[in-house]
């Protein structure tokens, strides 16, 4: 088997993901992005689809919902294209949407085009969006307006001083749990549905319908142990989602629990998965693939809400804030990825299960 490595950039991963569908004949439908990458190339939603139209169960393979996650994410869909699609069941429809939000993925960011995190997003825009009146407290310090070295060491220091009074964990649950009042700060949810939760509702309300099993498997980095794949259920034990998810995968984790990697947060898409094919049994997994250190991958995200916010993301400092997010979110080391595949074949192996 060819060595599995991670793709330089957007462009190439978005061609080897094409050329592997291509090589085991599957169709693509390509849904265009209104903007460009950084070095002015399309942008698109992929997605290969294969296996009969009308199949019963449909297993929904789902990268890049966080863009610079969708290094491992696109580079796990491309193998098993090329490498596993031929053996899977053929009474299986398997759906692989390529970079959900591409244009994350393209500039390096987490975030989308709005620096919204789509996995903030999905809150019940009908009413008013979740309060997370601390993070207003430490806003200025995670995304100070200059970041040289000495603001650099002065933030930080103070946000160790919330994490000695908070606790490290109510500190984490504080960034990351979601905020919807500071637009230019990390971790933010917006102002209502963006272009890739509408796509996604749109897609799955056009091509799910005649399903009544969907299985749904999305790719994230940058949580937990390096290389280790955490399943993590977004529904309590005791909810369907999390005890069919369980059944099938075995050892699991919920983020509302406790137990998981994850802090608890609001919004994010698999809490609403059930809606997006409301006539199916739905059963939604997260894969968290570890990385590097909690503080390495905050201060990346730091780093990269300043470059959009105050600095300039075609400056002098852009290359070196990308592969700063990028070294958080993504290992080329060809050990690492080589852990993320033994993983993920393991995952859809059981998924493509009756
Ligand atoms: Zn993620």
């Amino acid at each position: 088997m060819a060595e599995l490595l991670l793709s330089p950039d957007y462009p190439h991963a978005r061609a080897a993901f094409l050329a592997a569908a291509a090589s085991v004949s599957v169709g693509i439908t390509s849904f265009p992005h209104p903007l460009k990458g950084p070095a002015d190339e399309d942008l698109a939603v992929d997605v290969a689809d294969l296996g009969p139209a009308d199949a019963s169960t449909v297993v929904l393979v789902v990268s890049a919902t966080h863009g610079v996650e969708g290094y491992c994410g696109s580079a796990l869909q491309t193998h098993w294209l090329t490498h596993d699609a031929a053996e899977r069941p053929t009474d299986v429809r398997v759906v692989h949407v390529h970079a959900l939000n591409p244009f994350g993925m393209a500039w390096v960011r987490r975030v989308n085009e709005d620096n919204v995190d789509l996995n903030r997003n999905f809150v019940d825009w009908s009413q008013p969006p979740p309060a997370n009146a601390d993070y207003g407290r430490i806003a200025d310090l995670l995304v100070p307006a200059e970041w040289t070295d000495a603001e650099l060491t002065r933030t930080t220091t103070e946000l160790l001083g919330y994490a000695d009074d908070w606790g490290f964990a109510r500190l984490q649950a504080v960034i990351s749990g979601g905020q919807y009042a500071h637009p230019t700060g990390v971790f933010y949810g917006g102002t209502g549905p963006v272009w890739s939760h509408r796509w996604l509702r749109e897609f799955c309300a056009a091509s799910l319908t005649g399903a009544e099993r969907v299985i749904i498997i999305d790719l994230h980095t940058g949580l937990g142990p390096w290389g280790v794949g955490e399943l993590i259920a977004s529904a309590p034990k005791g909810e369907p989602h999390y005890d069919r998810a369980a059944q099938r995968w075995g050892s699991i984790t919920s983020m509302l629990d406790g137990d998981s990697v994850s802090a608890v947060l609001a919004g994010d898409w698999l809490m609403v998965a059930g809606d997006l094919a409301p006539h199916a049994e739905v059963t939604p997994i997260t894969i968290e693939y570890g990385t590097v250190d909690p503080i390495t991958v905050l201060q990346s995200l730091r780093a990269d809400a300043w470059l959009h916010s105050r600095g300039d993301p075609r400056g002098s400092n852009a290359p070196m804030v990308r592969a700063q997010v990028r070294a958080a979110f993504a290992d080329d080391d060809p050990a690492w990825i080589a852990a993320c595949w033994t993983r993920f074949a393991e995952v859809m192996g059981a998924a493509l299960q009756p």
